[in-house]
């Protein structure tokens, strides 16, 4: 097959110049989208699927995901839930797990969890490490990452493992490390944090990786206030992710800047915390990007479609930039123009919905609403 036509769209969003199409029809040729249309006047194709007046989507795009670890921390959920605390500390239990299991098993849970992402629309998903914090551990971790993304973050600087000195664990991370994570890695990520790495140790981090080709991004502002915003923006990285605490110069900075502004709702769901202030940044210009998160820790979730829920109830975006935000904006978070939108020449990732309006999203929360998803124009999920 090499042409298909997606027909009897009720309501298309393309995220491009075409805007949202009602009645659309939509030709995908070698994985690409190809042309779009009404009803009538469709070109000929090899093959033809009727979504029967269900909304469609671009597939969604989580540019922020912790895909490779082992264990679980339901029972530190359940304690925080009955009133202790978030402190970050909880990663050192996973990293503990995570080091001692076998190849086989990192992979299986990382199969487990994209196709999971899969069932709920997503296509794209960018993966980190940082559950190894040793050479051969972070190295392993990627190894196994790109398997199933390029897409792929480097996280050697997630915190400073249990007994290390912090500045050795800095030069690890800056140096052997980094050369052995390098070969399966396109990004570098830091957690700047009280208590993880300061800016300081963040902008070492991140020139280290840029020296060696890798494209930063960052952890910044999910706890408090600090510096990692205005260091991301200062090291133009693609993005900055959390933004929970920002001030004001921090919200100008980044609507003056090309980094994204990443907020992760599912973390502060999971933590009991207060949301990022999404107004802010969209009413500043910023561009947003909705994403996972998806950790054992601090949001053990893979629904794009729940993140969208709860940045329209919780964040106060409206549905139509919600849907951008998980698309498009992270698309704009890893920097890719292939993905996020359904233009003529976009791989055909799309996501047909069991509803007519993608409004229902956010309207009806927690119900699997996936109804067919394409990526490259081959079906990844099925009804
Ligand atoms: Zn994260």
């Amino acid at each position: 097959m090499t042409s298909l036509l997606v027909t009897n769209i009720g309501e298309l969003t393309t995220n491009g110049p075409q805007g949202t199409v009602q009645h659309a029809s939509l030709i995908v040729d070698e994985g690409r989208v190809a042309w779009i249309g009404g009803e009538s006047h469709q070109p000929p194709t090899d093959a033809r699927l009727d979504v029967e007046g269900r909304a469609v989507i671009p597939g969604f795009v989580d540019s922020h995901a912790h895909l490779v670890f082992a264990g679980s921390r339901a029972v530190e959920f359940a304690a925080r839930m009955a009133g202790e605390p978030y402190t970050g500390g909880g990663i050192r239990t996973t990293v503990a797990a995570t080091r001692a299991a076998p190849d086989q098993t990192l992979r299986a849970n990382l199969a487990r969890l994209v196709a999971e992402a899969h069932r709920q629309g997503t296509t794209t998903i960018e993966i980190k490490s940082g559950y190894g914090l040793t050479v051969e551990d972070e190295a392993r971790s990627l190894r196994i990452a790109g398997e199933f993304s390029t897409e792929t973050t480097y996280l050697g600087a997630h915190v400073v493992p249990d007994g290390t000195d912090a500045d050795a664990y800095l030069r690890l991370v800056c140096g052997e490390m980094l050369a052995a994570a390098r070969p399966y890695a396109k990004w570098v990520d830091v957690f700047c944090e009280r208590g993880a790495f300061d800016a300081d140790q963040a902008r070492e981090v991140l020139a280290a990786g840029v020296s060696t080709g890798l494209a930063p991004r960052i952890h910044a502002n999910q706890l408090g206030e600090g510096d990692g915003v205005q260091l991301a923006v200062e090291m133009q990285a693609a993005s900055a992710d959390h933004c929970t605490h920002l001030s004001t110069k921090d919200v100008d900075a980044l609507a003056d800047s090309a980094t994204v502004a990443t907020l992760l709702p599912g973390a502060e769901f999971s933590t009991r915390s207060p949301y990022p202030d999404a107004r802010a940044l969209l009413d500043a210009g910023a561009t947003v990007a909705l994403a996972t998160d998806c950790n054992p820790g601090s949001s053990y979730t893979t629904s794009m479609p729940f993140c969208i829920a709860l940045a329209v109830r919780e964040m106060r975006m409206t549905p139509a930039e919600a849907l951008w935000a998980a698309t498009a904006g992270g698309a704009r978070a890893l920097r890719r123009d292939d993905i996020g939108h359904l233009s003529g020449g976009a791989r055909a990732d799309l996501t047909v919905l069991d509803a007519p309006s993608f409004l229902h999203l956010a309207y009806r929360p927690g119900v699997p609403l996936v109804h067919t998803v394409l990526r490259n124009g081959e079906p990844i999920c099925t009804p």
